[in-house]
């Protein structure tokens, strides 16, 4: 990301809405703007099979559940925010990974322009693609600024997708076992 040549670019769309780049508060908000898209848009360029390391599951054949994943995004179609929580099940087939993984797989792929839809499934088939675990689990309850900024009606709108794998879409039980757990 070429810093410099985003912060020009947001001074000339500060100045197609009508602002006064010059004044005060905006002096730097260009530069501001560029180096927040870092960390916003820093998910381009990594992948979640670099920070997998895999574990001998041993026996274990239950369902392993992580919850309440913040996550922070951006809309493709507004570029707009939109954030939420992610909860994420799996029953392993031999491999396990770290828990603290979980988050960084969502964080990966967060960070770049998405769908609530698509971040869904990305977590989902990584971890199915990576683990060939015997289910996989995957729920994210997002609220969309894009949304909310349109009316006071939909302010506390809340999307929930889910994206299933394995016994979590193909067994009942495994799949509300999961959504008990998640609760
Ligand atoms: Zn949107």
């Amino acid at each position: 990301m070429d810093q410099k040549k985003i912060a020009k670019l947001i001074k000339s769309l500060l100045h197609e809405i009508e602002e006064n780049s010059g004044r005060e508060g905006l002096k730097k908000t260009p530069e501001r703007v560029a180096r927040s898209f870092e960390k916003i848009f820093g998910g381009y360029d990594k992948y979640p099979h670099e920070l997998m390391t895999k574990f001998d599951g041993e026996s274990y054949d239950e369902m392993i559940i992580c919850r309440n994943i913040d996550f922070y995004s951006t809309c493709e179609h507004h570029l707009q925010p939109f954030f939420g929580q992610v909860f994420i099940g799996y029953i392993p087939d031999g491999k396990i990974i770290g828990i603290s993984k979980l988050p960084r797989i969502v964080e990966i792929f967060s960070r770049r322009l998405q769908n609530q839809e698509r971040l869904t499934m990305q977590i989902a088939d990584t971890l199915n693609n990576m683990l060939r675990p015997r289910g996989v689990g995957v729920i994210i309850k997002g609220r969309h600024f894009c949304m909310m900024a349109r009316g006071v009606e939909k302010q506390n709108s809340l999307m929930t997708t889910s994206a299933c794998r394995g016994l979590f879409k193909n067994n009942a039980k495994t799949r509300s076992e999961f959504l008990k757990l998640i609760e």
